[in-house]
């Protein structure tokens, strides 16, 4: 009824195409938050095939199910509470970004306890002021890690930090600042071998910020991280198209009120389409009276409130009846409505659009990877 198509293939596609703009740094694919709603066990495998150096999530938790899965690819994870599963973490060979002493010293002490060398990944705030050391913090989380490393409880394997994405002056300023960071750590005689900076848009604005790796997200799932920009201009294919089939059509006269408020009425005659697409499935109720669908290969704007289960679609006196494929967003090059276009209509970004799809959406995947 309802049915997210996820194209693996589009998304080892995209891999490609980072990779090329990469210019031999390593990439770490990022499928944090169900891989922004594509399904982080599927996708990470595909990944995985492609070759990706690393996979990226967020919390531990995320990176663990990767392993129950089976995938072997290093994995770093980098958001963590204080109670974290660090032990866990050791014993399924997770590597850690942190951010501070006392996570630090908790790794330290999984270490010991698991007899793992913890790997390690040292982030830096450079100016987002989420998570990362302070610019004051540094030389003491890069002592302590110089002394845990002396000792035989961690390796530290990169330093990174993110953009705040703001504008080219500010995202400059953050690499100065970055490169200031690793300064300071190699001249203290910490060894390294990666720094990582950007994710999909640094990696784009910023070759000289591509370093020896680079976090990339939302251009693996083909779209853009820029609000101006069409992922199409960087060669790359959108990997979710989302659709459900029509369950119910009837004709009403003019003058009827549609769905809840009465946001649309008919303005003659017409026929009404309903179908089971709701904010449920993530379609977002702000969408409602500004998004399109596409039907037969014409777009027809969602002109009533978007309800929990379901929206309702006047096409008018067009040929359309319960069954009909309703395709809500998908690939652009094929005519249809873009998670971009959605996205503009909620008043939100694409990555919100696809993360949140879900609900009683079934996931189809095309290019799957064969099970070993
Ligand atoms: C989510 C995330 C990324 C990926 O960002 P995209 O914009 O989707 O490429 C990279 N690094 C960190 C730290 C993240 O949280």
């Amino acid at each position: 009824m309802r049915e997210l198509i996820i194209d693996l293939d589009a998304i080892a596609y995209n891999l490609e195409v980072m990779r090329k703009r990469a210019g031999g740094a390593k990439v770490c694919g990022v499928v944090k938050a169900n891989a922004y709603g594509h399904g982080m066990v599927e996708v990470a495998r595909k990944l995985e095939d492609a070759g990706v150096d690393y996979l990226g999530v967020a919390d531990i938790a995320e990176a663990l199910e990767l392993r129950r899965a089976g995938i072997d690819a290093p994995i770093l994870a980098w958001l963590h509470d204080p109670h974290e599963m660090f032990v866990e973490a050791l014993n399924e060979g997770i590597e850690l970004g942190l951010a501070n002493e006392d996570h630090l010293n908790r790794v330290a002490a999984a270490a010991e306890i698991t007899g793992r060398l913890a790997r390690v990944h040292l982030k830096i705030d450079t100016g987002l002021n989420r998570n990362g050391a302070t610019a004051g913090e540094w030389e003491g989380l890069l002592r302590l890690a110089r002394a845990l490393v002396a000792e035989g409880f961690i390796q530290v394997v990169g330093i990174f930090s993110h953009l705040s994405s703001t504008g080219e002056a500010e995202d400059l300023a953050q690499i100065e600042r970055f490169d200031s960071a690793v300064e300071i750590a190699r001249e203290s005689g910490l060894q390294f071998e990666l720094r990582h900076l950007t994710a999909s848009d640094g990696s784009m604005s910023y070759p000289q910020a591509q370093y020896e790796m680079v976090r990339v997200g939302v251009a693996l799932y083909g779209l853009s991280p820029f609000s101006d920009n069409k992922a199409s201009a960087y060669g790359l294919r959108p990997a979710m198209t989302a659709t459900a089939h029509v369950t119910q059509v009837k004709r009403v006269p003019a003058g009827e009120g549609v769905s809840y408020g009465y946001m649309h009425r008919t303005a003659a005659e017409t026929t009404l389409a309903l179908i089971p697409v709701g904010y449920a499935e993530g379609l977002p109720r702000d969408a409602s009276g500004k998004a399109s669908v596409s039907i037969h290969g014409k777009t027809y704007p969602i002109s009533s409130r978007i309800a929990m289960d379901q929206f309702v679609v006047d096409v008018g006196n067009d040929d359309v009846n319960a069954g009909d494929l309703v395709t809500i967003f998908g690939d652009p090059a094929s005519g249809v409505p873009s998670a971009d276009d959605l996205a503009v209509a909620a008043g939100t970004i694409n990555y919100e659009i696809v993360t949140r799809m879900g609900g009683r959406f079934n996931r189809t995947y095309l290019g799957q990877s064969d099970l070993d």
